[in-house]
């Protein structure tokens, strides 16, 4: 069975044909050798982006400066980089410039782990000139070459080597541990966007905890933005079935705030109101199970993710199980005002009343009669209860 899609053999068949290098590089690789589904697939050739869009008459410039041309082969897009280097790095993020370079071990040579360093041929040869098989062999996460140099280099590749130990569930060599320790202050100089993308991979592997406990270990705790002293509780809560139920578990675990989540790891607004939920109902169960109004007013995603924490740091108590939580919102009469079988044109109508601030007021008021069953979803039943309640109020 060969690598690759029909697509992506085509481009490297076409840089061969046009007299360039081309090989598969980086992640899909060691997905391949591990016999798990390739993520997105990389092509990486000795071509010049100028040469690569010679080559192919459809390309797209995505990150041209980086060296990376997307060509459309058959209607699929499929990324290629130029080989390349990097040169000197003055913050301990991100090179100062990208340089290209026409051999394939210099590329290699600049990538972060000798797993993530490997390549393979057209023919299905294995370019691997740092070891990166054997590792994988052995599940390790070493560096290529010194580790403190690469740590140095750019600090994010120590969040990538946890966010590795979670998803593959390798261990970190020793040399690489060690230096991720010595440096594990330089973190704070990479910018919360790219740790974020880290972690959000690091709540979705299949080992957390192994991850937690290195970036205890480490030190890295100490320095990543808003991390719980109390890792174990966090890590309790592990395994995770969604990035989001990981943000839970660390809001919750170190009783911060939605808020707070949300702005040190610059979140969307949609992930900052996941956690406001989860905050929301995780304080219900501290006083007692999820009420109608929770079921009402959450996902079931929320909910699950309010529950997992709640059960993980109160494993004896009754756990209301995700059965229970599926029934309970399947049998609310209604599972959001759209399902009311009355809108603000008819209260217009039946008062005969011009629109304004009471409609919505109004709507309110009946959804709550509604959800409470103090009024079944009718839109006669709705109109003789509403026509009562309005005449009492006036
Ligand atoms: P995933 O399957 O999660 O996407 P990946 O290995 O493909 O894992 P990416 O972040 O997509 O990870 O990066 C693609 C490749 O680029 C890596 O395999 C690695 O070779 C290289 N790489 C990415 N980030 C760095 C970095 N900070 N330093 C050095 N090399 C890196
Ligand atoms: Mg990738």
């Amino acid at each position: 069975n060969a690598f690759g899609t029909d697509s992506s053999r085509k481009v490297i068949q076409q840089l061969e044909s046009a007299g360039h290098e081309a090989v598969f590089v980086g992640g899909s690789i060691r997905d391949y050798l591990l016999g798990k589904d390739a993520s997105d697939i990389d092509i990486a050739t000795s071509a010049s982006p100028d040469e690569v869009k010679r080559v192919f008459p459809h390309t797209f410039d995505v990150g041209i400066a980086h060296g990376t041309v997307l060509v459309m082969m058959d209607h699929e897009p499929i990324e290629v980089t130029t080989y390349r280097t990097e040169s000197t790095y003055t913050d301990h993020r991100r090179p100062d410039e990208v340089i290209f370079v026409k051999s394939l071990k210099e590329d290699l040579q600049r990538r972060d782990f000798t797993i993530n360093a490997l390549a393979l041929t057209l023919e299905g040869e294995l370019i691997d000139p740092f070891g990166g098989k054997e590792d994988l062999e052995k599940q390790v996460i070493r560096s290529v070459g010194n580790a403190s140099d690469r740590f140095d280099e750019d600090a994010l590749r120590m969040v990538r080597a946890v966010r590795f130990s979670s998803v593959l569930g390798f261990d970190i060599e020793k040399y690489t541990l060690k230096a991720i320790s010595d440096y594990a202050k330089m973190i704070q100089h990479v910018s919360v966007e790219r740790i974020k993308v880290e972690m959000d991979k690091l709540w979705m592997g299949i080992e957390p905890e192994k991850a937690l406990t290195y970036i205890v270990e480490t030190g890295l705790s100490e320095h990543l933005p808003k991390f719980p002293d109390e890792v174990h509780r966090l890590a309790s809560c592990a395994p995770f079935t969604a990035a989001a139920q990981g943000w839970s578990a660390l809001m919750l675990s170190g009783q911060f705030t939605a808020g707070e989540i949300a702005a040190a790891y610059k979140m969307s607004n949609r992930e900052k109101a996941f956690l406001t939920a989860v905050q929301d109902a995780f304080d219900s169960r501290l006083t007692g199970r999820f009420t109608t109004d929770h079921y009402y007013r959450f996902t079931f995603d929320v909910l699950t993710a309010a529950e997992k924490v709640w059960h993980a740091f109160h494993p004896t108590e009754y756990r209301i199980s995700e059965d229970e939580m599926v029934q309970n919102q399947r049998e609310l009469p209604i599972r959001s005002k759209d399902e009311l079988e009355v809108d603000g044109r008819d209260l217009m109508t039946w008062t005969e009343q011009r629109g304004g601030r009471w409609v919505g007021e109004w709507m309110d008021k009946i959804e709550k009669a509604v959800l409470y069953r103090t009024c079944p979803n009718d839109a006669e039943k709705i109109k003789g209860w509403f026509l009562n309640e309005y005449k009492r109020e006036k």
